[in-house]
């Protein structure tokens, strides 16, 4: 197991210490979900996953698929955490700088590479895609 919390610690969770998945995502939604220059989703099934302290908000935005993207931040400090889709009961994406011990990022798949802030360099070799693959 993985462990993470929010920046002042009031919401930890667990998850799966290895993800589905490692996306990097340059798209806007999650530039300005993270208030930085991307968005680091550690995809995990939702039964590994376990709240253990704290009691996380949710905010909801539409989905391009047209369902909802529930996304759970830390009433306290802000910090988002991770998002569920609704229409998706299997997985969920945890905000990667949330964890405890962060995954590398070197593997990771690079998408909405069409919107990445200019000087942010992909790695050469790393599977990067314009948009969503
Ligand atoms: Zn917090
Ligand atoms: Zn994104």
């Amino acid at each position: 197991m993985r462990t993470g919390s929010c920046q002042c610690g009031s919401v930890r969770f667990e998850c799966a210490a290895r993800p589905l998945e490692l996306y990097i995502c340059h798209c806007t939604e999650c530039r300005r979900q993270s208030a930085s220059a991307f968005g680091i989703s550690f995809i995990v099934p939702r039964d590994s996953f376990r709240l253990l302290s704290g009691t996380p908000r949710y905010w909801a935005r539409d989905a391009d698929s047209g369902g909802k993207v529930e996304c759970a931040f830390c009433p306290d400090c802000g910090t988002r955490l991770w998002h569920q889709d609704a229409a998706d009961s299997r997985t969920m994406a945890i905000k990667g700088g949330s964890l405890d011990d962060p995954p590398s990022l070197s593997r990771s798949h690079h998408i909405w590479t069409k919107r990445k802030l200019e000087g942010v360099v992909i790695p050469e070799g790393a599977r990067a895609y314009p948009e969503e693959p």
